[in-house]
């Protein structure tokens, strides 16, 4: 195994620290992953040279923040293999960009009787707002079940399909059991339907090399904080037809072409979704995370990851009663296991006080955890700096919590 993340880890300065005294083993990337020093620094650069409000700004300062904003779009563009920057709106987050979507499709293409498809692997924020949607306009939430091995079952979705169908909503990859969805197909049968697909990339974006053009998914949307960037910033894709044709999201400065008190026009793409003072210092470092990623090359991460993953997988089961869910053909990112009857939270805390970082419990999606019929899980996620040593350190210290609860 070629220690790419050996390599990688002392550019990430949070790794460095110790936890009650032993060394930190952070495994829970798939909620937040730490951030390399010139992600860091690139935030300290903007706020001590050049911050200013964009857009705006007849001086140098504003000038240069929005120059930088406007080419941190670019670099996302690229990033995505987008047809054009114009199809990048910057959002707080996966969260908001679906919010974004569930309520302006929604308001213009969804009626009384429609139906949107979700999976069952889906995080609350994949749900909650379509479910909402449906609440507002009558219309019927659809799910696509698993089969026993935890991928999406085919023939189901396939047959729940019809011409009501407004709208399809899946995750890349299940951020509970790393499960990797067959998107190609999903967006395929959607389209061959004239059904729109929105893919939500959170677990997916950092690892597994994303080209939208090809896809042809129709609205991708991530997390900035999933890929080494800072909280709070985001990106929705989405194609320019659908864009220009969905209503604006909120209503403020930035995303108006002409303002009365009888009647507003809106901004063209970008800015017609940006409503407000964008997250500017967070674009800027979003692009500075991306650049840090393609630099390495995405390719040579999955590669890595992979392997990574696989050795932990074969680790894990060394230990007694232990129950990997989910049999997948294609995992990526995490693996969710229970300890025999053991609560995942016992397990978690323990594992905390022997230095490692897990989650555990129902990680935002319940209905995956009560179609397991489980209390929750015990979750391990990697980042393109864990090492062997890393899951040898936690397969050691779940063998001592074994020991310790079996
Ligand atoms: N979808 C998936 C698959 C996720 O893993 C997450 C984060 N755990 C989200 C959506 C929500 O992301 P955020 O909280 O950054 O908006």
């Amino acid at each position: 195994m070629t220690e790419l993340g050996e390599q990688l880890r002392g550019d990430f300065p949070l790794l460095k620290q110790t936890v009650y005294g032993k060394p930190l083993v952070y495994l829970d990337n798939a909620a937040t992953t730490q951030k390399p020093l010139s992600v860091i620094n690139k935030l300290t650069e903007v706020y001590t040279s050049y911050n200013a409000n964009i857009h705006r700004g007849v001086h140098h300062l504003s000038q240069v923040a929005t120059q930088a904003h406007e080419d941190a779009r670019k670099t996302v563009a690229q990033f995505l293999h987008a047809r054009s920057e114009e199809e990048i709106t910057f959002t707080r987050g996966t969260t908001e960009a679906i919010n974004l979507v569930a309520q302006c499709y929604g308001e213009r293409f969804v009626n009384e009787g429609d139906e949107i498809i979700v999976s069952t692997h889906e995080h609350h924020s994949n749900i909650v707002p379509w479910q909402m949607l449906c609440l507002r306009k009558k219309a019927v939430l659809r799910v696509i079940p698993l089969l026993p091995n935890g991928e999406l079952d085919m023939q189901a979705y396939s047959a729940l399909l019809n011409e009501r169908t407004r709208m399809v909503a899946v995750a890349h990859v299940s951020n509970v059991l790393g499960v990797v969805n067959p998107i190609e197909q999903i967006i395929r049968m959607a389209h061959a339907n004239g059904t729109p697909v929105l893919i939500d990339g959170a677990q997916s974006v950092a690892h597994i090399s994303v080209n939208l053009q090809a896809l042809d998914a129709d609205f991708f949307v991530f997390s900035g904080h999933k890929i080494y960037a800072p909280t709070g910033i985001g990106v929705l894709y989405g194609k320019a037809d659908w864009l220009n044709a969905m209503p604006p999201y909120q209503g403020g400065g930035e995303m108006i072409a002409n303002v009365t008190f009888e009647k507003t026009t809106y901004n063209q793409l970008p800015y017609k979704f940006e409503a407000g003072t964008p997250d500017y210092a967070g674009s800027i470092a979003l692009a500075e995370a991306l650049r840090y990623v393609q630099a390495i090359g995405i390719e040579r991460i999955a590669e890595y990851e992979h392997q990574l993953l696989q050795y932990a997988e074969e680790r894990l089961r060394e230990i007694p009663q232990m129950r990997i869910l989910a049999a997948p053909a294609h995992r990526s990112g995490a693996i969710s296991f229970l300890l025999g009857t053991q609560h995942p939270y016992d397990v978690g805390m323990l594992l905390d006080k022997l230095g490692v970082a897990v989650r555990t419990g129902h990680h935002c999606a319940q209905p995956l955890i009560d179609h397991l019929g489980i209390p929750g899980t015990v979750r391990i996620s990697l980042a393109l700096y864990t090492t062997k040593q890393d899951i040898d350190a936690f397969i050691k210290a779940l063998q001592q919590v074994a020991d310790m609860l079996l």
